[in-house]
């Protein structure tokens, strides 16, 4: 069975193919071809992802990359089975882009369409690699949006043991990227000057650190870097602005390190699977592998590249949904979507 999977929640088009195993064999669902295109160039003279801008790119990209991806795999569309679409959370303009065409083509080829909440894409996506983890462990969510620590014992089964009362760790790492003139998304490009700076340079809030619980707040973090750099002045060197971008990684990794070993600690569990695009940081890697290195437990992160968003981790989730017999299928031609959707409701 093949399942053709459109993500199209924020500013990237994913579109991607992946074939569960044969009837009677084991197994995790296998890639067969994926294509993606980001916006990111598009909405960085804006700052930040302006919506309509966005869903408009979706319908120029996505039948484009449906088709790459088809001509990758060296099949037709006959040979498609189900058609998995980002029902939410995300831009609403830009859901029902995905959505649309989604349903419509299963309509079209008389096959079943299926919504998948774009979060259980992010946390399943480590599936996709080369070392997939196993039920049950506990995962470090940190994308642009969430950030939550869960405990997860199947598909399906998301028991939240912590999140962020304000922003994201995403949005903390974009939100100070761009107080220190980097450009959006700011992630990556704070990381990367980060590692010419010193992380003990500037003392910064750990908010929460010691709540005993395993939640977050991250809002205060950018205010701290904006009373550091209007210390600095007009013009900070380059050192300076290396050391507060290293100051303020530092910051970051440290809470999601420590929360991540207090939720394995309270659960018990031995495997943590991070997902979401801040999993691409280097410096939490590293922390997170050494710190779990430590206490016996294992590790599994989404590939690099699958890390933000992709349409493979949606494909993926409806496939490993049909081989449980959890897919909520649809034949019926109509769909909505859901901008706000909690994880635990999907
Ligand atoms: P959500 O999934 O919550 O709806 P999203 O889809 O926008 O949000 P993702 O695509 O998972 O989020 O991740 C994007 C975020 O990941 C951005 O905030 C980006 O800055 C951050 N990010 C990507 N790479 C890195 C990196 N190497 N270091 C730190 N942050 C990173
Ligand atoms: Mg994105
Ligand atoms: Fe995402």
């Amino acid at each position: 069975m093949r399942v053709l999977g459109f993500e199209s929640s924020c500013d990237e088009t994913g579109v991607a193919l992946v074939e569960l195993p044969a009837p009677g064999e084991t197994g995790v669902p296998r890639l067969l071809a994926q294509a993606l295109h980001s916006q990111i160039s598009m909405h960085q003279a804006y700052g930040g992802v302006v919506p309509e801008l966005a869903s408009r790119d979706h319908i120029r990209r996505v039948l484009p990359l449906s088709r790459e991806v088809l001509s990758q795999a060296q099949l037709g569309l006959q040979d498609i089975d189900v058609i998995a679409y980002t029902e939410g959370p995300g831009l609403a303009g830009a859901l029902l882009v995905g959505a649309g065409v989604a349903v419509s083509l299963a309509a079209a080829l008389g096959k079943p369409a299926v919504g998948v909440h774009h979060l259980e894409g992010h946390l399943l996506s480590p599936f996709l690699s080369a070392d997939p983890p196993e039920f049950p462990f506990v995962a470090l969510l940190v994308s642009g949006g969430h950030t939550q620590l869960m405990r997860v014992d199947e598909v399906g089964q998301y028991e939240i043991l912590g999140e962020t009362i304000d922003d994201a760790a995403g949005e903390a790492f974009d939100k100070s990227a761009k107080l220190l003139g980097l450009p959006y998304p700011g992630g990556p490009h704070l990381s990367k000057l980060a590692e010419q700076g010193r992380a003990d340079a500037f003392e910064l809030p750990r908010p929460l650190l010691h709540s005993g619980k395993p939640d977050f707040s991250f809002a205060g973090l950018k205010t701290a870097v904006l009373t550091q750099l209007k210390k600095l002045g007009e013009a900070p060197t380059e050192t300076q602005r290396a050391d507060l971008a290293a100051s303020t990684q530092a910051a970051i990794v440290e809470v999601l390190v420590k929360k991540s070993l207090m939720a394995l600690k309270d659960t018990g569990l031995k495997r943590l699977v991070v997902a979401g695009g801040v999993g691409a940081n280097a410096s939490l890697r590293a922390q997170l592998n050494a710190a779990c290195a430590k206490r016996g437990v294992r590790v599994h992160y989404p590939e690099l590249s699958l890390c933000t968003d992709n349409g493979a981790m949606i494909a993926m989730a409806a496939a490993m949904r049909l081989q449980r017999g959890m897919a909520r299928l649809s034949h019926a031609g109509g769909f909505g979507v859901r901008p706000r959707w909690d994880l635990s409701a999907a």
